[in-house]
C-alpha cells in the first residue's frame, strides 16, 4: 500500500540528539510532528518507526531510537501520489520546521515540526477533516495491523486530489 503518514512524537525531555549528517540537534521537551510517505509497504514502514531497535537509516530513525522519544499517534492516508511535501507545506503555515530534518530529497525546509499541544486541534482539523487522514494511537495501529489490516479504503481523499475541497488551513 502506498501512502502518506504523520507521526505525533513525544520528546519526554530536552535533549541533544545526533541526527546522522545533520549533527547534534537540540530537541525540546514536548511534541513534534513528522510527515513522511512510502511507496509500497507503508504499514511496515510505520511499524518500523514504532520499533526502538533498528538500523539507523533515516533522520527519523535517529530521533526515535533515542532515549525518551516515542510515537504517540499516527495519522495515515492511502494515496497513489506522494502527499508528504504538500502536507508539509500546509503544516509549515502553522508550525516551525526543524531545518533539514527529513527533507534531504526534496525542497521543503524540513519534514519535522515542533508541535505545541495547543495546535493539536488545528493540525488534526487539517489532517483528519480536510484531508481525510485516519488517526490511530500507537497501540491501536499495532493491534489493527496484527489482525486484519487497517481497512482504509482507497479513494477516501479523491475530492482532495481532484482539487475540490479547501486545501488551506482554516
Ligand atoms: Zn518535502
Amino acid at each position: 500500500m502506498n501512502g502518506t503518514y504523520c507521526l505525533k512524537i513525544n520528546c519526554k525531555k530536552n535533549s541533544k540528539i545526533p541526527i546522522g549528517r545533520l549533527g547534534r540537534i537540540e530537541f525540546k521537551k514536548g511534541w513534534y510532528l513528522y510527515i513522511g510517505s512510502a511507496s509500497g509497504g507503508i504499514e511496515a514502514r510505520v511499524l518500523r518507526h514504532l520499533r526502538k531497535r533498528k538500523k539507523l537509516f533515516w533522520h527519523l530513525d535517529h530521533l526515535l531510537a533515542a532515549e525518551g522519544t516515542g510515537v504517540e499517534k499516527i495519522y495515515f492516508i492511502q494515496s497513489e501520489k506522494r502527499l508528504e511535501c504538500f502536507i508539509s507545506k500546509m503544516v509549515s503555515l502553522v508550525l516551525k520546521p526543524v531545518k533539514g530534518f527529513g527533507s534531504s530529497d526534496c525542497r521543503c525546509r524540513g519534514h519535522l515540526y515542533l508541535f505545541p499541544e495547543d495546535h493539536l486541534a488545528r493540525v488534526e482539523d487539517l489532517l483528519i477533516n480536510k484531508h481525510r487522514f485516519k488517526s490511530f494511537s500507537n497501540r491501536d495501529f499495532i493491534q489493527k495491523m496484527g489482525k486484519k489490516g487497517l481497512e482504509i479504503k482507497p479513494g477516501a481523499h479523491r475530492d482532495f486530489l481532484a482539487g475540490k475541497g479547501n486545501n488551506k488551513i482554516g
